[in-house]
């Protein structure tokens, strides 16, 4: 047994310390502000087990001049950011030949296998099964083009089992009578489930162990000392292990132990809108606009977007309202009044590849994050990961591809 500090308290740094707590160590989790937001909170809730192609591809580099030049499309940077964001900008470009796909995916698809397998016994432990959803999700185009674009990342999928039943625009408006006939086209994707509210998970499994001895300390990592984080405040945490699952501010903490994380906030925006007017039975994908609406219980949630501004700029709220609008072109039925609109930071690595393993320069030291887009979906597994590498077994998802390593 050994005393092992985690720091971060969202979905991945709990996930971590639930299998660390399971191997009989003792454990307790730092975070600035265990129960305050953060992206595990308000993030659209879909366990996205299809979600194993990167952001980079081939073809994209032609889009983005058009969505930048869109001062509320998918994608967008701010400028003073710039000469930060260009190091992982470049690793980003380079990233997105098709071999770099092929091998990317299939690091993913390890992980998007055990999904259900770690995520199931987990939410049965917080008596949360009735919050998953497994009713599937659609992905909906308005054009032939677009959809024909993305067969070849829809193929690649399949080589790993992942299902997607393709549809017409009217079998779509079928199973989600919402829907307006813009939608020419749909793939169905059976095995995609959502969750009733991601916060509900993360703040049940942040009591849990606290119930069971886990002690949720208030303070902010600042430095390294032998054997001990000190924090802002001047405290000495001592640790046998440490666990970094500190999300979009994980690069910063991987400096202090020597290590160098190419990780920046991808900052999304979104809606919740509690009497949305129309309703939806899964979650729906707008995939050419790079959007998703999930039916949650406190509503339907509107959001997406790429915002490159760093950690520190103020949200742009502009952006969770157009998304909101956008919206109604698919959903006329959609009433926007009265929504609650978020900003979140996705922490996000140029190859869509989360950092998960040992620290090749301290022996003790753990990485758990850069999820971007599917924390929720693969926190469970990554947890299970953090516990199987730290007691020496062999874990059950090859971790090689996902090392700290290749950003040095
Ligand atoms: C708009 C949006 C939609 C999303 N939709 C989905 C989805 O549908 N499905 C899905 O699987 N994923 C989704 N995601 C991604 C998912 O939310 C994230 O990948 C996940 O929440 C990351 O979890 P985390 O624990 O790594 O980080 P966080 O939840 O951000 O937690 C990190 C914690 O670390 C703490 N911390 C940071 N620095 C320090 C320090 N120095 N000392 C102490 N504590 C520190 C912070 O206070 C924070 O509490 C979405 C994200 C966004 C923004």
């Amino acid at each position: 047994m050994s005393r092992i500090l985690v720091v971060g308290a969202g979905i991945i740094g709990l996930s971590c310390a639930r299998s660390l707590l399971a191997d009989g160590h003792e454990v307790s989790v730092l975070d600035r502000d265990p129960a305050g937001d953060k992206a595990s909170f308000g993030n659209a809730g879909g366990v996205g087990v299809t979600e194993i192609i990167p952001a980079s591809v081939p073809g994209l580099v032609w889009k983005v001049p058009r969505w930048l030049f869109d001062p509320l499309g998918p994608l967008s940077l701010r400028t003073a950011h710039l000469p930060k964001l260009a190091p992982w900008l470049v690793r980003f470009l380079r990233s997105g030949s098709w071999p770099d796909v092929e091998r990317i995916a299939g690091a993913l698809a390890g992980l998007s296998a055990r999904t259900y397998e770690d995520m199931l016994p987990l939410l049965a432990e917080l008596d949360l099964l009735g919050d998953l959803h497994q009713v599937g999700a659609l992905w909906v185009y308005e054009t032939r083009e677009g959809f024909e674009a993305d067969r070849r990342f829809y193929d690649l999928r399949r080589r790993y089992g992942l299902v997607f039943e393709e549809m017409s625009g009217a079998e779509a408006r079928e199973m989600e009578p919402a829907l307006s006939d813009v939608v020419r086209h749909a793939l169905f994707t059976p095995q995609w489930s959502h969750v009733s509210d991601p916060k509900r998970i993360v703040d049940r499994l942040r009591v849990n162990l606290e119930q069971r001895g886990v002690p949720m300390l208030a303070g902010e990592m600042a430095a390294l000392a032998d054997g001990a984080v000190v924090t802002s405040a001047g405290a000495r945490l001592p640790f046998d292990h440490l666990v970094i699952a500190a999300g979009a501010w994980s690069g910063r903490l991987a400096k202090l132990v020597g290590d160098r994380a190419l990780i920046e906030s991808e900052r999304g925006y979104n809606t919740t809108l509690p009497n949305p007017g129309v309703s939806l039975s899964c979650e729906v994908i707008f995939a050419e606009r790079q959007f998703v609406a999930t039916p949650l219980d406190m509503g339907l949630r509107i959001g997406g977007a790429a915002e490159f501004a760093g950690l520190e700029a103020k949200p742009n709220y502009e952006r969770s309202k157009a998304l909101a609008e956008l919206a109604r072109r698919y959903l006329p039925g959609l009433s926007i009044a009265g929504g609650t609109r978020w900003m979140g930071h996705r922490p996000t690595t140029p190859d869509s590849l989360p950092v998960i393993g040992r620290s090749p320069r301290r022996g003790n030291v753990f990485y758990a994050f850069g999820h971007s887009h599917t924390g929720l979906t693969f926190g469970p597994t990554t947890g299970r990961l953090i516990g199987e590498l730290v007691a020496g077994r062999t874990p059950c998802v090859d971790v090689a591809p996902f090392g700290i390593e290749r950003f040095q």
